[in-house]
């Protein structure tokens, strides 16, 4: 149960004071729904006003503040803006200006002769000082502008002050909670308690590091909560799987080449944690094209060799298929039996299927995530592999964990190369592999960059690679927010592509109908279409190596991290490819820094570096696919600076300092659930 001192904070904002519905609608749009949301809604800078008491030239494009008294007004006309003129006590003239307001309303809020205080940025006109739209208030009130107010990412509809009156009715709702950070920690850093850094925060009032203490507060939370998922799978007993060899040497020995030794090597590391009891959680990271799927192959083919069932989940359906068919092909003729399960498998079919599954009569599962749906009974999974594993999330993850009586061994495979300090965050409870080798004969992708004004160029460069046999892929323009767009983009695209073509070119979109787009895939790898036109769809692990030709359009639009698994479909043979970037007219100076380093680099690693300095986690770590919840607080910069410590601090109190239980354990649970980490929760409910 949530403690109770949390309880005003996770009431919904409509229980504030002077909060309507339609304030409601409109904040609900900046996802503030609950008292904590604002709480955690930081300014992004201030304004500084100055207080004055004779207004000059000097101050002319500052925001200012000044008594004036009222003298004249000139009310304006259809074109021309409301006037009042008002007088500092130093005899200084200033027009405060109106647009759309009437002669009548200023007779009663600016009363000639007396006086008012006033707010705005001083600007000139000609020769007349002015401001224009003011903030106006009597000069003893309390609630007037202030010197430096706090500026808010707002909404349409809701103005600046009245964020900053609702953020402020939050924080008197906050109240005082017990600290949770290591007093060594708070002390080196000079933090204060965490109501006063949230207090600063806003007040932009020390707000470095108040939001430092904020920021590390959120990795901290997030840290004990992957080490929890951590112990508690590492302490169920699992199953050991020994294999003998019997199926993985006789597979090994028929592939035409040998395996990497970054192959062999992380294929010891797996497993060496498979032969354990308590169950592996590894995450392999390896870029496109290093050979994954073949670890996982071995991987799975030992586990069945130990009397196991194997399961892989793939993101796609396109993938999952494309798995089926490679895996199928790998084991002919030896005595494994593989099936594929995804969410269009209905009716007898899938029921056949699943009573297979239950009475293990399949040894290795392949699918999306129907694999793991509620009515899927395995009758003993010992190794799920998950590929592509940014896709999913830490929530899917244990949910495939308890598909077994025993957990299973689990191995995450990706190809995003992850930088440390969001391996730490994103897979914190994971061990890490690394297949740092690519096949030999690999060439590195030519990419080159070019105006889409030679569009037609492009096209005819096309055209002589797929007279000469060559396969090629299009990748169309990602439209913001749309896949409707991106779809109507493809189709335009493969329309005209086909004019020029004929049959030989295919289209493959998100929204077509799976059997749709496994006809043009299969069509495509068996080499009978020539130019597959496609969206991101193929964004992760198709395999065609006779594909050696790519052409994406608009590439400003993509991140590089997808830009750089776009890529990967291709330089997959021994053929030299050809990646084409074509680019809009009007590029920024960072659109063009970032085309240039697709360019300069075929390094995963340095793209994902950069993508994360420039896009920030979540685009790499594609949170937006697998849903959870990015950071609120914590900024890639302060993430790089403090998760280590985070880790360091969640570990010391789980495995020294009484864990949980202690004092400063109840705090670290209030903390669990201020940031809502369901995961740790969930484990702290049960156990
Ligand atoms: P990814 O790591 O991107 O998932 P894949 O597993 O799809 O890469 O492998 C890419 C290609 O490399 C496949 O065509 C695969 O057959 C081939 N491959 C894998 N391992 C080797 C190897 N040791 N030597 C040569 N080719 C390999
Ligand atoms: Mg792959």
């Amino acid at each position: 149960m949530r403690p109770a001192i949390l309880n005003s904070l996770f009431a919904e904002t409509a229980t504030l004071k002077g909060v309507g519905s339609a304030l409601v609608r409109q904040i609900t749009r900046l996802k503030l729904t609950r008292v904590v949301d604002l709480l955690f809604h930081l300014p992004i800078m201030a304004i500084e006003r100055v207080q004055v008491d004779h207004i000059d030239e000097s101050l002319v494009g500052r925001p200012i503040i000044a008594v004036l008294t009222i003298v004249r007004h000139d009310s304006g006309g259809p074109r021309r803006p409301l006037r009042v003129r008002a007088v500092d006590s130093g005899g200084q003239w200033v027009d405060l200006v109106f647009f759309g307001q009437s002669g009548a309303w200023a007779r009663s809020k600016l009363p000639i002769q007396e006086t008012r205080r006033i707010s705005g940025k001083l600007d000139r006109y000609g020769q007349t000082l002015q401001i224009s739209h003011p903030e106006i208030s009597l000069p003893g009130e309390a609630m007037g502008p202030m010197l430096r107010e706090p500026v808010y990412p707002l909404t349409e509809g809701v103005t600046n002050k009245r964020m900053g009156q609702i953020v402020g009715m939050a924080l008197e709702k906050a109240p005082e909670l017990p600290e949770w950070i290591e007093p060594s920690v708070l002390e080196r850093h000079g933090w204060i308690g965490w109501r006063g850094a949230l207090t600063a925060a806003h007040e932009l009032n020390g707000e470095g590091k108040a939001k430092d203490r904020l920021a590390y507060d959120e990795l901290l939370a997030n840290q004990l909560a992957l080490l929890l998922v951590r112990r508690d799978t590492r302490e169920r007993r699992g199953r050991p799987l020994a294999g003998d060899g019997r199926l993985t040497e006789p597979m090994v020995a028929s592939l035409p080449w040998a395996l990497t030794g970054a192959q062999r090597r992380v294929l010891g590391e797996i497993t060496g944690d498979m032969a354990q009891a308590s169950p592996m959680l590894r995450l392999l990271q390896g870029d496109v094209g290093s050979g994954k799927t073949l670890v996982a192959l071995v991987s799975m083919l030992a586990a069945v060799e130990a009397g196991a069932q194997a399961a892989l989940l793939a993101p796609t359906e396109i993938l999952a298929r494309q798995h089926f068919a490679t895996i199928s092909k790998l084991v002919a003729g030896l005595p494994v039996r593989v099936a594929i399960l995804t969410g269009r498998d209905k009716g007898k079919v899938r029921a056949d299927l699943l009573d297979d599954l239950a009475m293990g009569r399949i040894d290795i599962l392949i699918g999306t995530h129907a694999i793991f749906q509620e009515a899927v009974e395995y009758h003993d999974l010992g190794l799920v592999v998950v590929d592509e594993q940014h896709r999913f999330g830490v929530a899917q993850r244990l949910m495939l964990a308890n598909k077994a009586k025993a957990p299973p061994h689990l191995l995450a495979m990706t190809a995003t190369p992850i930088p440390r300090s969001l391996q730490l965050t994103a897979y914190g409870e994971m061990d890490g592999s690394q297949i740092d080798e690519l096949p030999p004969g690999r060439q590195p992708i030519e990419t080159r960059v070019m105006a889409v004004e030679r569009l037609d160029e492009v096209v005819e460069g096309l055209g002589r690679h797929l007279a000469a046999g060559g396969q090629a892929y299009w990748v169309c323009p990602l439209v913001e927010g749309s896949e409707t767009g991106d779809e109507a983009a493809a189709k335009l695209r493969a329309a005209m592509l086909k004019a020029r073509f004929g049959g030989g070119v295919g289209m493959v979109h998100g929204r077509m109908k799976p059997a749709e787009k496994d006809a043009v895939m299969s069509a495509f790898s068996a080499g009978e279409l020539g130019l597959l036109v496609a969206t991101t769809v193929i964004e992760v692990g198709v395999d065609v190596p006779n594909a050696t030709l790519m052409v994406i359009e608009a590439a400003e639009r993509f991140g590089l991290a997808q830009l750089h698994q776009l890529r990967g479909r291709v330089g997959r043979g021994e053929g030299r490819s050809v990646c084409l970037l074509l680019r809009g007219g009007e590029l920024s100076e960072t659109a063009r820094a970032r085309l240039k380093l697709m360019r300069e680099t075929n390094d995963g690693f340095r793209i994902a570096e950069e993508d994360l300095r420039l896009r920030g986690a979540g685009e790499i770590l594609g949170v937006r696919q697998s849903g959870e919840a990015a950071f609120r607080l914590a900024d890639p910069e302060r993430t790089a600076k403090f998760v280590g410590v985070a880790r360091d601090d969640a570990r010391l109190l789980l495995d020294r300092d009484g864990g949980l239980a202690g004092p400063r354990g109840q705090a670290a649970r209030t903390l669990l659930y201020l940031f809502e980490r369901d995961a740790g929760v969930a484990l702290l409910r049960s156990g």
